[in-house]
């Protein structure tokens, strides 16, 4: 066994002969079978139909071989295996689906029979199908740094190739259901503190680790007192309606149907394997036909387009961050963590140690361990004295939303620049038109719309101007997937594309207070609609003084009607309530927490009056080429504002719905002409 063991890592498992007829297996065979997972034409392994397939043959062959042990590992750098393959389910409906799911749960009940002991050693991601994978084998050994989960509830699923019933059997079953429930990965130390890993050990201790469990001297999980405690149905549905309400209070049952499956396939056949892989492939497959995983899929698509939208390379090694500010100070932590070299200055020394502390904070919450976080740290560099103005390949603007004091910024900075350096302005509100004949040049000057948390919001807005050149726009699509954000690239227009469109949200509901309607009724009525803040708490989120400039660029840019802002709102400005940063502003919340759960019943009409004039901005900006298609538009208010994943999107919604165009005429006669259907909608089709 030591042989094969000692001599093989991910690194030069590509030099192992691929097994007989496989395309996606290299096999080593010895005392210990190893069977790596290599898929063909990929850097990223997926379990497909067709690794399956591959993996049930290799099982035989290893039936027929009995080694000492079998494992099983990844020959990729990046991981074990990213989940299911999405492609080859997302189209399936019905009894193609169930024996699909059928033929896979029998490879790995083959495997999981076997008998000798069978070791998967997992690193980086082990996700979904991978992880479904390790567990039919006895032994999981990780890898340092390894990340085990199960994201299917992201896509209105729950695990279907039997991670169900072996994770609540191998592991404590309430932890087993908050894993899958949450969608979240237990990473290293967490997973094996869980038991879900046997060992977690350096690479160059996993030949250890394998002759241990070969050995038997690898003790592996059993679920521990709860799963015994919760074999009875009873002791399983008290838990169960905890869960079902603690699922609610995140996404309603309606609007997310896959927890609640869970829930209910675990309540009712938590108590036997057998039962529960039967009723886990009939609860898969019914859950795949539902709209609202057919709409998640297609956001889960939605996310490749935007990232292929910014592929190649971006030639910036280092950046430049002019104000450390609430967002300054974020693009700056971020681009360090993601491996860029960055220098950040500002006029004040204390904004810089915040930044800081404040890359520090997001590196733990991100889980990054103590050699990253002082890799990220050592790469953010405070500067004071704007020395890394000269040196960087990209300087990104994001001092206060003045174009006077933009503009004196660029002026400084036309001989300051290194040649073919690249400035980005981070302004939500300002037109690029506007600035750019300050800038040092035009071609190599554009918007880069961060938004605010830059480390929980993935979308970045890459804005173009008539003047910019496209290798400008390519290298800062390139430069936002390559710091893990996804680039949405949008035209220079009032409120670009997020906040033209988000802004009538805002705006009506301000004059639907102004009317009489209770705060809470109108947030609750969004919240029911699934939107994941109500209009008004977001309004304070985003800060009432922002919400007014935004309303005054569109009242100024655009050439339809726009809702008035009430007087009110500019003294509250001007008395300093701005909103959660000043700790009041729409609410209080020095005595007050703004409504978090939806209106059961809520009023169709007032859902209307919030969420239609944003379908109507989406088409108008489709109309105006603000987005390039219609897909951008959906991904970008799904991934810049939260707009509700299970929906689709603003115009995925509008063509399903159909009757908007005549709802907005009805609002039209009742409100006024800034519900006017834009001339766009006879185009969408
Ligand atoms: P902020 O007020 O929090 O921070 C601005 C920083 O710039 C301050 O630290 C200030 O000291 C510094 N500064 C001022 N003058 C400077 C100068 N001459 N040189 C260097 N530093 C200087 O502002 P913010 O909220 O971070 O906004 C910055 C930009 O980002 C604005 O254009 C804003 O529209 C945009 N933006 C803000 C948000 C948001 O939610 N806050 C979201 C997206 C975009």
């Amino acid at each position: 066994m030591t042989d094969i063991l000692d001599q093989i890592t991910p690194d030069d498992a590509t030099e192992a002969p691929k097994a007989p007829e496989t395309r996606h297996w290299r096999r080593e065979d010895g005392e210990a079978h190893t069977l790596w997972l290599d898929c063909a034409e990929t850097t990223t392994n997926v379990i497909s139909e067709e690794v399956l397939r591959e993996l049930d043959t290799l099982l035989d062959d290893a039936a027929h071989a009995r080694p000492e042990v079998l494992v099983i590992r990844s020959a990729k750098q990046g991981g074990f295996a990213a989940g299911a393959d999405i492609d080859g389910f997302a189209n399936l409906r019905g009894e193609e689906a169930v024996t699909l799911l059928q033929q896979g749960h029998a490879v790995l009940d083959k495997l999981a029979a076997l008998p000798f002991p069978t070791v998967a050693v997992v690193h980086g991601a082990t996700l979904g199908g991978g992880f479904e994978l390790a567990l039919a084998c006895d032994h999981r050994i990780g890898i340092d740094g390894v990340k085990l989960g199960f994201p299917e509830i992201n896509l209105g699923l729950h695990p279907g190739l039997g991670g169900t019933f072996r994770l609540t059997r191998l592991i404590d079953p309430v932890e087993a259901m908050q894993l899958m429930l949450n969608g979240r990965s237990a990473h290293d130390r967490k997973a094996k503190k869980l038991g879900i890993l046997d060992a977690l050990v350096p690479e160059r201790h996993v030949v250890a680790a394998i002759r241990a469990a070969a050995g038997g001297s690898l003790e592996h999980g059993n679920g521990g007192f709860r799963a015994s405690a919760l074999r009875t149905r009873a002791a399983r549905s008290l838990a169960a309606t905890r869960m079902r309400s603690e699922s609610e209070k995140k996404a309603p049952r309606a609007h997310y149907p896959a927890p609640f499956a869970l829930i209910d396939l675990w309540e009712d056949h938590g108590g036997d394997a057998t039962e529960m892989q039967q009723a886990e492939i009939a609860s898969f497959a019914e859950l795949l036909d539902s709209t609202t995983t057919q709409n998640l899929i297609r956001v889960f698509y939605l996310r490749q387009r935007l990232k292929a939208a910014g592929k190649g390379k971006d030639g910036i090694a280092h950046v430049h961050v002019i104000g450390a500010g609430a967002m300054g100070s974020e693009i700056a932590a971020w681009s360090a963590m993601q491996g860029k070299r960055v220098t950040i200055e500002d006029t004040e020394l204390e904004p810089l140690g915040d930044t800081i502390r404040r890359a520090a904070d997001i590196c733990n919450a991100k889980h990054l361990n103590g050699i990253e976080t002082r890799d990220a740290l050592d790469r953010l560099i405070p500067d004071p004295d704007r020395l890394g103005r000269a040196h960087a390949d990209l300087v990104i603007e994001a001092v206060p939303e003045k174009s006077d004091l933009k503009e004196k910024i660029y002026a400084e900075l036309t001989d300051a620049m290194k040649p073919g350096a690249i400035l980005a302005t981070n302004t939500s509100s300002l037109r690029l038109s506007d600035l750019v004949d300050a800038t040092p040049d035009p071609a190599r000057f554009a918007g880069l719309h961060f938004f605010n948390p830059v480390s929980r919001m993935p979308l970045v807005e890459v804005v173009s101007h008539d003047m910019a050149a496209q290798d400008t726009l390519d290298r800062l699509a390139a430069f936002t997937t390559g710091i893990d954000r996804l680039p949405a690239r949008v035209a220079d227009y009032p409120g670009f594309l997020i906040n033209r469109i988000l802004a009538p949200y805002l705006m009506e509901a301000m004059v639907m207070l102004n009317e009489g309607h209770t705060r809470e009724s109108l947030d609750r009525a969004a919240l029911s609609f699934g939107m994941p803040m109500g209009p008004l708490t977001l309004a304070d989120q985003v800060g009432l003084d922002i919400c007014l400039e935004v309303a005054r660029s569109l009242r100024d840019g655009l050439d339809v009607p726009v809702a008035e802002t009430p007087d009110w709102l500019r003294d509250k400005v001007n008395e300093g309530h701005t909103g959660r940063k000043a700790g009041k502003g729409l609410y209080d919340y020095n005595s007050e927490d703004p409504p978090r759960t939806p209106e059961d019943d809520a009023d169709q009409a007032v859902i209307d009056r919030l969420i239609l004039p944003m379908c109507n901005a989406a088409v108008e900006c489709l109309r105006k080429g603000v987005a390039p298609e219609a897909d951008t538009v959906d991904a970008a208010m799904i991934f810049g504002t939260g707009w509700p994943p299970f929906r689709g999107g603003p115009l995925h919604y509008a063509r399903i719905r159909r009757d908007i165009p005549d709802t907005l005429h009805r609002l039209e006669d009742r409100h006024g002409p800034r519900f006017a259907p834009d001339p766009g909608w006879a185009d969408l089709g």
